[in-house]
């Protein structure tokens, strides 16, 4: 039986990645990783860990790739966007052999989040996490998705590439277009 805290996690997740989707420059709030990954949590000692930063080091100023669309083009761009993340999403399901969440809204926010990005920040990065300069992430590509611990270790903090034993984990390896701009923009509406 999944604890209380197994449960909850997903709409925890969900409200986070939801905050970055509708105010797509703001920051993200790191979310909490999922019971099953926690011994991947990142530290010091992880040899995968990305270096931290002094704060003086980073500015906040973004120049950001959609500012001078109308919403009109916002809009396609985000749309074609999100067909790209979708198909992505899928094909790097089969290749790593990993499922999805059982509740297909974790998938489809994941997507739209990350499509979000690629349009205002003009690569996926991931829309789970805070960032204190999101170009300066952009160009370092470590949470580029897929991110670095998805590649080396299996890991998607975002739960949008579960592995098997994931307790999230569902039957199914596909997401269609349809499902994610349903999901997403249910949220979207409830939130
Ligand atoms: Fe975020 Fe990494 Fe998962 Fe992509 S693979 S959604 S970048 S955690």
């Amino acid at each position: 039986m999944m604890s209380i805290t197994t449960m909850i996690f997903p709409s925890i997740l969900l409200l986070f990645i939801m905050i970055g989707v509708h105010v797509h420059v703001q920051s993200f709030v790191i979310a909490p990783l999922p019971l099953s990954n926690q011994n991947h949590r990142h530290s010091n000692t992880n040899p995968i860990t990305k270096p931290t930063h002094s704060h003086a080091t980073y500015t906040t100023k973004l120049h950001l790739k959609d500012e001078n669309l109308t919403p009109e083009q916002r809009e396609q761009k985000v749309e074609k966007a999100t067909i790209a993340m979708t198909k992505f999403s899928n094909t790097y399901l089969k290749n790593t052999n990993t499922k999805l969440c059982k509740d297909l809204s974790i998938p489809a926010v994941v997507i739209k989040g990350l499509a979000e990005h690629k349009v205002s920040l003009g690569a996926p990065l991931c829309p789970c996490r805070y960032y204190e300069d999101k170009e300066k992430e952009v160009k370092e590509g470590y949470w580029n998705c897929p991110c670095v611990p998805m590649r080396e270790e299996k890991v998607c903090h975002c739960m949008l590439f579960l592995t098997e034993d994931n307790a999230f984990a569902g039957d199914r390896t596909e997401i269609t277009l349809e499902e994610v701009k349903e999901h997403s923009s249910k949220i979207a509406n409830d939130s």
